[in-house]
């Protein structure tokens, strides 16, 4: 193999998990100069494809399915990816540098990349085996016909979870003219990413838009129907008739295999990786909603569940196996689309938390963006039907600046003048 300051332009690069951040991964590899060969395994008979439409554009019907794809189908072989679908991988063995996978087959490497995923939460509850999670494609495709089907017949779907997943499905039930009931434990949807205030805004856009919204409640009985809906008995007693449930509790990352090879694993369930995405072995490296990474700027470990990591951390995997020093220092990002409102996320609050939330614009006509500080230091900015603004709000985060509340919360302040 050539040396690279350390790294490497040959050998054999085995990526296991065929989602963005895999084939983001092989891409960067690529188009980095990797002249090795490049193993992509994915478990799904699917070529990789991007999650955001699968619960946004495609679930809406706006978009078309092709959309959601990483690739043109011909893009693996011209740039001589062996691409592998319908292989998942049960072992791997570090000491023989290989992985083992479910028909019986091995695969040596000189780098591995786990980017494996996460997989859903299910409730506890029994008789909601029939309930529907919304994670890959096939799911995404099940579920248009349904929400079709149910809207059709004027029926309710209920929503189970007030996270992401929750209130873009709610949003797309709807549009096909469902009726909508979203079931939140907490006071509120988002409470614990957002917080109450902007936590209120995602409400009151719910119940603008028809959906019955019922918060501090759980899911208690479930009488399933037979065809995939259920009679749903309440914490708070009362009960609920549904076509369709759709369960959003969050997801666990897919670490397994991780842990299985003795490679360490966070308290919160993420594959332990330095700033270059390195393992506790350097020859194993972890991307996407896996990998829980030393942040040099937020000074913590970071396991970020966004579609954001997933199509960056390739870059710094490829920068790593080729022996360049270029760690992952990227600030979370993330964004949804729901009814009429589009909004962007980005920074990181952290444990400490947040003590002033500073909101700029007009929060009744949800259009502001809204800022998380503490000690006067923006964390976190949230930009609500306002556009162009994170590369700013980036700016002010890295800043480190404490900034004057007054003008953070004037629109008419340019927020690149609040920069030291
Ligand atoms: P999520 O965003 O983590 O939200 C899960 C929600 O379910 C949380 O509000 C959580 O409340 C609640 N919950 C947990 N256990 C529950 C239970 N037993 N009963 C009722 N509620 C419960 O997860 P998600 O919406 O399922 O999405 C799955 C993954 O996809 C996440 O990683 C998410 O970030 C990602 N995703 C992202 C986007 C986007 O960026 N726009 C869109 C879709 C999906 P607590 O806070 O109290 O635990």
């Amino acid at each position: 193999m050539t040396e690279v300051h350390g790294g490497t332009t040959s050998g054999r690069v085995v990526v296991v998990g065929a989602g963005l951040a895999g084939a983001k991964t092989a891409e960067a590899l690529r188009e980095r100069g990797f002249a090795g060969e490049v193993v992509l395994l994915g478990a799904e008979a699917e070529r990789p494809y991007e999650r955001p439409p699968l619960s946004k554009g495609y679930l809406t019907g706006s978009d078309e399915r092709e959309q959601a794809f990483v690739h043109e189908p011909g893009w693996y072989a011209a740039h001589d990816v062996e691409l592998r679908t319908g292989v998942t991988v049960t072992r791997v063995d570090r000491g023989a540098r290989e992985v083992h996978d479910d028909g019986g087959g091995r695969t040596a490497y000189d780098h591995l990349v786990l980017a494996t995923g996460s997989q859903p939460r299910r409730l506890p509850s029994p008789g909601s085996d029939a309930f529907v999670t919304l994670r890959t494609l096939d799911d995404s495709d099940r579920l248009r016909t349904r929400l079709a089907e149910v809207g059709a017949a004027g029926g309710r779907a209920v929503v189970v979870g007030g996270g992401w997943i929750g209130l873009e499905v709610a949003a797309a039930a709807r549009g096909y003219g469902c009726e909508v009931s979203v079931l939140v434990r907490e006071e509120a949807p988002l409470l614990a990413v957002l917080g109450e205030r902007m936590a209120g805004l995602f409400a009151g856009l719910h119940r603008a838009n028809g959906v019955d919204l019922r918060t501090l409640v759980e899911v208690g009985s479930v009488e399933p129907d037979g065809s995939g809906g259920a009679r749903l008995g309440l914490t708070d007693g009362t009960q609920l008739v549904a076509a369709l449930v759709v369960v959003g509790i969050g997801a666990a990352p897919r670490t397994a295999l991780a842990r299985d090879a003795g490679l360490a694993v966070a308290a919160d369930g993420g594959v332990e990786v330095d700033a270059h995405l390195r393992t506790s072995d350097p020859r194993v490296l972890a991307v996407g909603d896996v990998a829980a990474v030393a942040h040099p700027f937020l000074g913590a470990r970071v396991r970020v569940e966004h579609w954001d990591t997933a199509l960056h951390h390739g870059e710094t995997v490829a920068a790593t196996v080729l022996g360049h020093d270029e760690p992952y220092d990227r600030l979370p990002y993330f964004f949804t689309d729901q009814y009429d409102l589009g909004m962007e996320y980005t920074g990181w609050v952290g444990p400490d938390g947040y003590d002033e939330v500073v909101v700029r614009g007009d929060e009744t006509a949800r259009e502001l963006v809204a800022f998380w500080l503490r000690g006067g230091r923006v964390l976190a900015g949230m930009n609500v039907n306002v556009w162009d603004v994170v590369d700013d709000v980036q700016a002010l985060v890295r800043s480190r600046a404490v900034v004057p509340v007054e003008r953070l919360a004037d629109p008419g302040v340019p927020l690149r003048d609040l920069l030291p």
